[in-house]
């Protein structure tokens, strides 16, 4: 027997047992007289304590173990004279009589410490390693513990847990596909899924009215920071419901997600917000309501006073900052320099300093009198001592960057607490986003989405206005599902094809199994998908989703531990029937 009992079991109540413990070295501090050695597994970790004259052959074997050497020990537990409260085996230590190493190490490359020198690339070659670190493993446990609730809340609710395949379809919609060759058919390719959304709709049609999935993704996206190649979605579908439904059922899932794993309990309603409102005073269609700091719109209010840079801007909007009248010189500098950063990209910021006097001071003193800037506090609902901050130019842009002008005055205000949770629902998405590049619509969520009721005139007359029966859950700014009502009906899933630019041959060559099954009696459903990597992140009060995950990709979407994407063998190419051609 390897071990009686794991490093991270025992306590002053075990004290005087005989055990045996098996784990890996941390630390070995040899004071003399006494050798000590953190003993360590995936539970926590132990002191061996050794007395080097009574036991000196121990002592000596001590002396040989290097870090991360996996060794098994017997001993006795003894009440520590020096308790250490920060761990829970602190109380005792092990008076060792027996020390075996079961294997040797090689000098990590960093060390395996809540707080390593190790860097990201290197911790990421060695991940087996950084998986030893306490932070890392507790992701994981999150992670495992979340994914339990879900199943459990979702079997219980009736959802049906099917799995859907990998090697599917290539199509042009959505992101880019990873493409897998077939062997047997030369020429031909598989691709892997970018999510199950259309066997889920088959699944619907099949009725199996109820289905969900923890499911991974692929998506062969441009790199953007804390994007994965390959994610994992909860994907869930429901058949004979409605928008309200659908919401209700997977606000409980939210809801129970809260109680369970972070012990929050969640009483209210979770507020709704359409699109268009997120865009016009956050501009953003995943708003950050930890706090305030809506947008102010002064487009009507500032124009034709001669000054050219608000004159020739199609939006001019602000945020009020509040008590930050007393911003130096140096301070509002930075907050120019913030939001002229390419990817912020605005042109210059206007600030007005409410000072606590009653007075105003702004950067645009030259063409608007305290009469007006007054007017424009007004606005904003200013008190003396606040600062507000606006920003001019084309509508999209600006809304954009004051969007993130504000996240970086909350942060900056102390306003994103990440142990406060705003959950939010963003409805009533557009239908469609017109693409000035190929001149033709693209569905904003995807195809499948059904258009509002309301609006299904519009999709002939003015596609572009046509709302969406779609829905996104918003916590803290951070998108973590989003799904739709879906078209169930064959005539109006051919109109959307139309609306998007498919010939009717391209359509039915691409999703023409989905358009005959709903000749077969599909019902009416919808669904949603949440991004589990994101959510287990946002729980564990990280910013990326790559420290949840076992073992990610870096930001150019290689693993660097197994080395991929690589090369293959040359007989392996002639198998598929591939040549490759010279990259430059
Ligand atoms: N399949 C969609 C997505 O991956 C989610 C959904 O509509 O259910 O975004």
């Amino acid at each position: 027997m390897y071990r009686t009992h794991t490093c991270g079991e025992l306590r002053i109540a075990d004290v005087n047992k005989n055990v045996t413990l098996s784990g890996w070295v941390q630390r070995v501090r040899n004071l003399g007289g006494m050798t000590f050695i953190d003993l360590r597994d995936r539970y926590g970790i132990t002191q061996l304590v050794i007395n080097s004259e009574s036991s000196e052959d121990l002592a000596s074997k001590a002396d040989k173990l290097g870090r991360e050497f996996v060794i098994q020990v017997m001993g006795a537990v003894a009440e520590r004279s020096s308790k250490n409260s920060k761990i829970p085996t602190g109380d005792v230590e092990i008076i060792l009589e027996k020390i075996e190493i079961l294997n040797v190490s090689a000098v990590p490359p960093f060390t395996i410490e809540d707080d390593t020198d190790g860097g990201d690339e290197l911790r990421m070659k060695y991940r087996y390693l950084d998986l030893r670190r306490t932070p890392v493993r507790r992701n994981l446990e999150l992670r495992h513990q979340m994914g339990i609730e879900i199943r459990n809340y979702l079997s219980e609710k009736g959802f049906l847990d099917i799995e859907t395949p990998f090697l599917i379809k290539s199509t042009p919609e959505g992101a880019r596909d990873f493409v897998v060759p077939s062997r047997v058919h030369p020429g031909q390719f598989y691709a892997l899924p970018q999510s199950p959304q259309v066997f889920k709709q088959l699944l619907m049609v099949a009725g199996y009215d109820r289905y969900f999935q923890i499911v991974k993704c692929f998506r062969d996206e441009d790199l953007r920071a804390d994007r994965q190649p390959e994610f994992t979605q909860i994907d869930c579908e429901m058949a004979f419901v409605g928008r309200e439904e659908v919401l209700s059922a997977f606000e409980g899932l939210t809801k129970h997600l809260f109680r369970k794993v972070k012990n929050i309990e969640i009483k209210d309603d979770f507020p709704r917000m359409s699109y268009a409102d997120a865009m016009e005073f956050y501009g953003s269609d995943k708003p950050d309501i930890r706090f305030g700091m809506t947008f102010k719109n002064l487009t009507t209010q500032v124009q034709g006073k001669g000054f050219k840079v608000f004159d020739d801007a199609e939006y001019i909007g602000g945020i009020c900052a509040e008590g930050c009248g007393e911003y130096s010189r140096k301070e509002l500098d930075k907050l120019t320099d913030f939001v002229k950063k390419p990817q912020i990209g605005a042109q210059g910021l206007v600030y007005v300093k409410y000072n606590e006097d009653g007075t105003f001071k702004s950067s645009v003193d030259k063409f608007f009198d305290a009469e007006q800037l007054k007017l424009w506090a007004d606005t904003f609902e200013a008190k003396p001592g606040d600062l507000l901050l606006i920003l001019a130019g084309q509508k999209n842009k600006t809304l954009n960057a004051l969007s993130e002008l504000r996240l970086e005055m909350g942060s900056r205000l102390g306003l994103r607490d990440k142990n406060v949770f705003a959950p939010l629902w963003v409805v009533d998405f557009p239908l469609l986003e017109w693409d000035e590049d190929s001149q033709r619509f693209y569905a904003m969520h995807h195809p499948f989405t059904s258009p509002v009721k309301d609006d299904l005139e519009l999709l002939n007359s003015d596609p572009g206005k046509v709302r969406a029966d779609a829905y996104d859950l918003v916590i803290n700014g951070v998108e973590l599902g989003g799904g739709s009502i879906r078209i169930h009906n064959d005539q109006l899933q051919k109109k959307m094809f139309e609306v998007l630019g498919f010939t009717d041959e391209e359509a039915r060559n691409q999703f023409g199994f989905l358009m005959n099954a709903f000749k077969y009696g599909a019902p009416p459903h919808g669904g949603i998908a949440f991004g589990f990597d994101r959510w287990v992140s946002l729980f564990a009060g990280l910013d990326s989703i790559r420290d949840v995950i076992a073992f990610p990709k870096n930001n150019a979407a290689r693993d660097v531990m197994i080395d991929s994407p690589s090369p293959i063998h040359l007989s392996q190419l002639e198998e598929l029937y591939i040549q490759l051609r010279a990259t430059e």
